[in-house]
Order: C-alpha cells, then structure tokens, then sequence
C-alpha cells in the first residue's frame, strides 16, 4: 500500500517528497548536502579530476570495509556487484547460504550463470551457523560460499567472522560476501575475516542516492578472475581492477 502511495503521488512529487518520512532500508533519505553536490556540472570522465576524486572517493571507503584493498565503484545497483561477484569469483560449485530474500538472490544469480548451486537455508529470522557451514564443507567440493552479512529480508545477521574461519581452515573456497546494508551501518573488517570479497551499495546505509555499489576483492579472488571466460566485460572485476590503478572509471 505504501508503495502504491508513493507511485501515486510521483506527479506532484516537488516539495511533498522532501517532506516525505522513509521506513525503508534504502533508499533512504538523503542529506541537503550531498543533493546539493549532485547538481555540480559533470566532469570529464578521464581527467585529472576525475582521477581524484575516484582516489578520494576510494580513501575514504576503505576504513568502511576495514581493508587495505581497491573498492571499486561499480555504476550500478548492488544486484550487479552480486553478479560480478558471482562471474568473476566462482568456478562450478557454490555453497549458499540462505537466510531470506537476498541469499537467495545470490543463490539464484549462481545458477542463472550455470553454477551447481548447494543451498543450506536458515529458518525464517535465524542464521546458518558456522557449524552447519564446516558440514556442508565437508560433503561436497565447493569452490565458493555467498553468504549475506546483512539478511534485509529479515534482519538477521549472520556471523561473518566465524564463518569466514570456517571455510578457510577447512577448504579452498572463496567467500563472496553481500554487506549490503552492513557498510555503513556496523564495522566491517573484511580484511580481519579473511573474506574473498565484500559488497555494498549506496542507497543503503551509507544513505546516498542509489545506481553505484562498492566492491573489494581479494589478491587471490582476482587471480581466480583473470583464468575465467565467464567474467564479461561491463561487470568483470578484473577489468574494474585494471581501470582503478589508473584511477579511472
Ligand atoms: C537492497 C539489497 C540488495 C540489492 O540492492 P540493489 O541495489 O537494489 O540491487 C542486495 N542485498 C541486500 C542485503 C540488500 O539489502
């Protein structure tokens, strides 16, 4: 109903919209400020500028994600670095994890891409254990977990750290992380977990407008990219990597 309202109301959006109370996770509402900034003429996208403003933008993201790696800005919405993550990070078999409406996203953009997709699915409102993860480890040869940090369906958090543990002592898989309404809200220590690769987007919880996601990949994730076909061209990782040590786009 809520929606529908809004829909309606799009006509005479003007100043009813600013006025307007959001219960969502995102998009949220969004400081005078950074509205204002949107309205800076464009500038060049290979200029020194622009260079800048991608190494400040960077700086910046980094502490969110608790790495010392790239986070590369992806234009587009977080569904795109989820499948990004799934193209240039898995192989053939996928672990997911499942506790709501994102995890089977993810689940099911690892099958739409071909991969044979395992699911352990949490009961409504709870998490998959560490535990349940090093048992499915252990019964079948997974190349790759996805898991969500931040189950928005539901508003169950699942334990990052521990799982993270789990796959690397007890297999080679990488683990694809969906911090979608994480970054921004709680501290994140992807380097700390040991996670492959970690992703938000914008309109979340970092309360910006929304069209870009946030992605960073580990060393071994990127070599892992460069031996795949599957990677494509506008969501390939390896290519992001390229383009962000020139500080372009
Ligand atoms: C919102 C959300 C997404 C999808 O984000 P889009 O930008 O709409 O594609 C993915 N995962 C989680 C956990 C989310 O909350």
């Amino acid at each position: 109903a809520w929606y529908r309202w809004r829909t309606a109301l799009k006509p005479c959006v003007g100043a009813m919209m600013s006025d307007e109370r959001f219960v969502l996770p995102g998009p949220t509402e969004v400081r005078p400020e950074v509205l204002d900034a949107m309205r800076h003429p464009m500038i060049p996208h290979r200029s020194a500028a622009m260079e800048l403003l991608i190494q400040t933008v960077h700086a910046r993201l980094q502490p969110m994600f608790g790495t010392t790696l790239p986070v590369y800005v992806v234009t587009g919405p977080s569904t795109a670095a989820m499948e990004m993550a799934v193209r240039c990070g898995s192989i053939e078999r996928v672990l997911a994890l499942v506790c709501g409406a994102f995890g089977e996203r993810f689940a099911e953009i690892a099958e739409l891409t071909g991969r044979e997709v395992t699911r352990v699915i949490a009961e409504p409102g709870q998490v998959v254990s560490p535990e349940q993860v090093r048992l499915a480890l252990e019964n079948g040869n997974y190349d790759t977990v996805t898991v969500v940090h931040s189950e928005t369906s539901t508003g169950a958090l699942s334990d990052v750290a521990s799982i993270a543990k789990v796959v690397r002592d007890s297999s080679n898989a990488m683990l694809l992380v969906d911090a979608v309404t994480s970054v921004g809200a709680m501290p994140i220590a992807m380097d700390a977990w040991g996670a492959d690769l970690v992703f938000a987007g914008s309109q979340k919880a970092l309360a910006l407008p929304p069209g870009l996601a946030f992605v960073a990949a580990s060393e071994r994730l990127l070599n892992r990219g460069r031996t795949l076909f599957d990677c494509g061209y506008a969501l390939a990782l390896v290519r992001y990597d390229e383009f962000w040590h020139k500080s372009q786009s």
